[in-house]
């Protein structure tokens, strides 16, 4: 498969081995999508999709919830393919130490952004050790994509998981490069406060692609919000392929029921190099 020829890069996908997942973990995602513990996501399957011209590959830190993706997996996955694969790292602060965490991640893998998931990690996002973690990011320039939405794992601890909590560390952390995935999904209308109050803070809107009513309000209300430009093109990949997500907003852009501003914020996000506003 090849991607559609508009789609030039994807800021969110994900690779795992059968062994990163618990059992738990598997009884969860069969639960909310029948067969989803037999997804293939190896770096095979990931090489086969459709990917686009680049493509960001993420690791998971997230032991409590039952899917624990090492740093180490994603990096020997990218250095196959460093022209089109960028590689994160993720960290739990309470878990593992932040600056060995990072210093290990960049200087010896080569992994160049930090994905971290608090709902799943079971860290609070405003705690002492998430903002050592986020020390560390900042003072090496890293861009975090993080999922501060609802999570479909039991364990997983929603009361850390609401979107506005970024303000927090934007505020702290001006330069910083934060993707909040899902566009905050279930509470998009707050992950856009979020974006249209900070520059530095993006949304991606993968995992969204499967309900039509809610894409169409997330780019709506981005573009009502003038912050549409900073909406960025994301699979969540293997739980969606590029042309899956680039079918759902052809149908946007295409919508005569919608604004032409909205239409057009579609077909921007369409062409939007994605990985380049990150700076790669
Ligand atoms: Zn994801």
């Amino acid at each position: 498969m090849t991607a559609p020829a508009s789609v030039r890069s994807d800021v969110h996908t994900h690779i795992w081995a059968p062994s990163h997942l618990s059992g738990a973990f598997r009884v969860d995602l069969d639960r909310i999508r029948p067969g989803g513990a037999a997804i293939d996501a190896s770096p095979e399957a990931h090489r086969a999709s459709d990917r686009p011209e680049r493509t960001i590959v993420v690791a998971f830190d997230g032991a409590h919830s039952g899917l624990e993706v090492p740093d180490h997996f994603v990096a020997a996955y990218v250095d196959q393919d460093r022209e089109r694969l960028i590689g994160y790292c993720s960290v739990n602060p309470v878990a593992r130490d932040p600056r060995d965490a990072i210093t290990r991640a960049v200087d010896e893998l080569g992994l160049r952004g930090v994905k971290i998931a608090p709902t799943y990690q079971a860290f609070d996002p405003l705690g002492p050790e998430a903002f050592r973690l986020y020390e560390e990011i900042a003072a090496r320039e890293l861009p975090v994509l993080w999922h501060q939405g609802a999570a479909f794992v039991r364990n997983s601890v929603l009361s850390f998981a609401p979107p506005r909590l970024i303000d927090d560390v934007a505020r702290r952390f001006p330069e910083m490069k934060i993707v909040i995935a899902h566009a905050g999904s279930p509470w998009p209308e707050e992950c856009l406060a979020v974006v249209r109050k900070h520059p530095q803070v993006f949304a991606d809107i993968s995992g969204i692609v499967a309900r039509p009513s809610l894409i169409r309000s997330v780019l709506t209300s981005a573009t009502e919000l003038g912050c549409s430009d900073r909406l960025l093109f994301g699979t969540d990949w293997p739980f969606a392929t590029v042309a899956e997500v680039a079918t759902s907003l052809q149908a946007v852009a295409d919508d005569d029921d919608l604004t032409p501003a909205t239409r057009s914020a579609a077909s921007s996000l369409l062409a939007r190099d994605s990985v380049a506003a990150l700076g790669f």
